[in-house]
């Protein structure tokens, strides 16, 4: 089965309103031709109006890089998965590495944000990832088998229909070292074999995107490999010059 390729765009904590415009402008006029695969970009909530006046209309879509799991409630400084949906957003980032190492999310509170997302009609990007010392233990297929199986357990394998995947190794996020795409591909095909064990429709349908120091010299490379249907890019989302590059590779 043909997968459509997917780029996300992870701002993580930069921007302002001014630069944000140059980054969107330039986004909107380097993807308008692109047709053959998606587009999204995930902003601070702050900027999610902006994102949202700017990009309708447009083939980019808008999201968040977190929900609370909580309806709506006494929880200052939460964000409600509806108050997303005020702003037009479509996808919304689960579970990243910097979430879990920084704020104290586990398996637990990514999946309530997971089904969070699912309940009210957002697609989750949901993140799993071994870090180094992990992987020099041979821990790699343990621990995102368990980030995987902390979705597939409590909600069953039909959910990931609805989701977007993404093998985001701790060590490449952010370093500059990305892993290989043989190396992500071995992942990635792990990941796709677990679910087919449960529904094989289903693992031929998820998209499962890569993670971790994606730039425009190695994109095409990482994208070409079976089992990765496109990108979550950080720091390369930053630049409409390094970030168009990634969208036409995907294209
Ligand atoms: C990320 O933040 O999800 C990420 C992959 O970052 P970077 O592309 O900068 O490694």
């Amino acid at each position: 089965m043909m997968r459509r390729k997917m780029v996300v765009g992870n701002w993580k904590m930069h921007g302002n309103v001014v630069s944000n415009k140059v980054l969107l402008d330039g986004v909107i006029a380097g993807v308008r031709d692109l047709h053959n695969a998606d587009y999204v970009v995930c902003v601070p909530y702050p900027y999610l109006g902006q994102a949202q006046s700017l990009l309708q209309g447009t083939n980019i879509a808008w999201g968040a890089q977190n929900l609370c799991s909580t309806k709506d409630g006494a929880l200052t400084g939460a964000v409600a998965p509806y108050m997303l949906l005020d702003y037009g957003c479509s996808h919304v980032i689960i579970g990243h590495s910097e979430r879990r190492s920084q704020f104290h999310e586990t398996d637990d509170t990514a999946a309530a944000r997971f089904n969070a997302a699912l309940e009210v009609g957002l697609t989750p990007v949901f993140c799993m990832g071994e870090s180094l010392e992990e992987r020099d233990s041979d821990w790699t297929d343990f621990i995102v088998g368990r980030q995987l199986d902390s979705i597939m357990r409590r909600y069953g394998v039909d959910v990931l229909t609805k989701a977007v995947l993404a093998y985001e190794p701790l060590w490449a996020v952010g370093s500059g070292n990305p892993a290989t795409p043989e190396q992500a591909q071995e992942v990635h095909a792990f990941i796709r074999k677990r679910i087919a064990r449960c529904d094989p429709k289903v693992a031929a349908e998820v998209r499962i995107l890569y993670g971790g120091s994606v730039k425009p010299s190695n994109a095409a490379q990482l994208f070409a490999m079976p089992d990765i249907d496109g990108g979550l890019i950080g720091g390369a989302s930053l630049t409409a010059e390094e970030f168009v590059p990634i969208c036409r590779a995907a294209n």
